[in-house]
C-alpha cells in the first residue's frame, strides 16, 4: 500500500533546448509518460497486486529510448554531437534500435557493433532502420571486443560519437528525471520497493536517484538471472536467456552499495511469466519484463514476511515480445522445482 505522503516532484532544472535541433520536441513527446498498470494475481491463494511501467510504449518499443534520448541531447548540448556525425554504439540490442530511430529521426547515419548470439529479429529490426550492424563472435570478444571496436573506429575518425551507455551518467539521469519521477506521480505516493534487471544499471540507478530524494526508504533492488549472476560475482559465470540484462561485466554506473539485495530470477521462471502475462492477460512482453515480474513478487513477499502489512513493488516491463518469437519465449519451457511462476494466477490489470 502507497504510503500516505504528498509528494513534491523534483525533476533536473529545465534544460537550454534553443541550440538542439527542433526534432528534439517532437521525439519528447514520443518517449516516456509510459503507463503505469497495477496486476492482480494469485500466488498460493494469496491476493497480490504488483505494479508495472509499460515501457514497449516508447517510440522504438522499449525503456531503451529513455536513456537514448538523453544521451544525445546532453550530447548536443556539450558540443560532443554535430548534424552528420555518426553515433556508434555497442549494444546487445534494445539501446542500439533506440540509436537507430532516434538517430535517424534527428539525420545521423548509425553504426552498431553487437555479439553475433543476439536475436536474429533485433539485428534485422536495426538493419531496417538503416543502421550498419557489425557483428563479433566469441572469439572477437563478444560484448567487450565489442565495446573496444566502437572505441577503435572513435579514435582513428573525428566524425563519430559515442553513446558510452555503460559508463555514461546521462543514461541513469533519463531515468532520475523520467522513469522515477512518473513513478511517484502515477501511484501519488511512494512506492515500497523498485525492482529492475540490469543491463547498463541505468534505469535501477536512475530511479533510485529520484526515488530516494522523495522516498528515503524505498527499497531499490537490482534483477539478475540466476543461471549467470554477474552483479554477486563480478564476471561472467555462465549462460542465460534474459536478453538484454547481466552482461559480462559490472558497468561503472552501477553502484552496488547504493543498492539493496540483488534478486536472482531464474530465466525458465521468467519465460513462463512473461508467456502467462501473453496468454493470460494479453500483455505481449518481453523476457525480462516476466523476470522482473517474478523479482517483484519476490520482494513484496520478503517485505510482508518481515512484519509490513502491505507492500508497493513497481517494476518495468523493458519491452514486448516481437524481438523474441525466434527463441524459446514461444517454445514449452519445462517447469523447475523452487519456479514461483507455477504458484502464480493472473486474475487482470488496470492502468493506475
Ligand atoms: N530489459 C531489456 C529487454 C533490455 O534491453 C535492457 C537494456 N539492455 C534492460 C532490461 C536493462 O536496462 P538497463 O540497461 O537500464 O539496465
Amino acid at each position: 500500500m502507497p504510503h500516505d505522503t504528498t509528494l513534491t516532484l523534483e525533476t533536473s532544472p529545465a534544460k537550454d533546448i534553443a541550440a538542439l535541433p527542433p526534432m528534439f520536441k517532437t521525439l519528447e513527446r514520443l518517449v516516456g509518460n509510459t503507463p503505469l498498470i497495477a496486476i492482480d494475481l494469485d500466488y498460493k491463494g494469496q491476493a497480490v497486486t504488483l505494479h508495472a511501467k509499460l515501457e514497449y510504449f516508447n517510440l522504438s518499443g522499449s525503456i531503451k529510448d529513455r536513456m537514448a534520448l538523453e544521451v544525445l541531447r546532453c550530447a548536443y548540448k556539450k558540443g560532443e554531437l554535430r548534424p552528420g556525425d555518426m553515433i556508434v554504439e555497442a549494444t546487445s540490442g534494445n539501446a542500439g534500435i533506440a540509436f537507430c530511430a532516434l538517430g535517424r529521426a534527428l539525420g545521423h547515419p548509425v553504426r552498431i557493433y553487437m555479439p553475433d548470439w543476439m536475436s536474429q529479429e533485433r539485428i534485422s529490426l536495426m538493419k531496417s532502420y538503416g543502421a550498419d550492424v557489425r557483428l563479433v563472435s566469441h572469439e572477437e570478444g563478444g560484448f567487450i571486443g565489442s565495446i573496444q571496436m566502437a572505441e577503435d573506429l572513435a579514435r582513428s575518425r573525428n566524425d563519430v560519437f559515442l553513446p558510452r551507455q555503460f559508463s555514461n551518467d546521462d543514461n541513469c539521469q533519463a531515468h532520475n528525471d523520467t522513469t522515477g519521477p512518473e513513478i511517484s506521480a502515477q501511484l501519488g505516493a511512494c512506492p515500497d520497493a523498485f525492482v529492475a534487471g540490469v543491463g547498463t544499471g541505468g534505469t535501477v540507478m536512475g530511479v533510485k536517484r529520484a526515488l530516494r530524494a522523495l522516498c528515503p526508504t524505498v527499497k531499490i533492488h537490482p534483477m539478475e538471472p540466476a543461471e549467470s549472476p554477474t552483479l554477486t560475482t563480478g564476471h561472467k559465470v555462465g549462460k542465460h536467456r534474459i536478453q538484454g540484462v547481466s552482461d559480462e561485466f559490472i558497468p561503472d554506473i552501477v553502484k552496488l552499495c547504493e543498492l539493496d539485495k540483488v534478486i536472482c530470477v531464474n530465466d525458465g521462471d521468467g519465460i513462463i511469466m512473461a508467456q502467462k502475462l501473453s496468454a493470460d492477460l494479453g500483455l505481449a512482453v518481453g523476457i525480462s519484463s516476466g523476470a522482473n515480474l517474478i523479482a517483484a513478487l519476490k520482494v513484496q513477499q520478503e517485505l510482508l514476511e518481515s512484519g509490513q502489512d502491505q507492500a508497493t513493488v513497481v517494476t518495468v516491463f523493458a519491452d514486448d515480445n516481437k524481438k523474441y518469437l525466434s527463441t524459446d519465449l514461444t517454445r514449452i519451457e519445462p517447469v523447475k522445482d523452487g519456479y514461483l511462476s507455477s504458484d502464480i494466477t493472473l486474475k487482470g490489470y488496470s492502468v493506475i
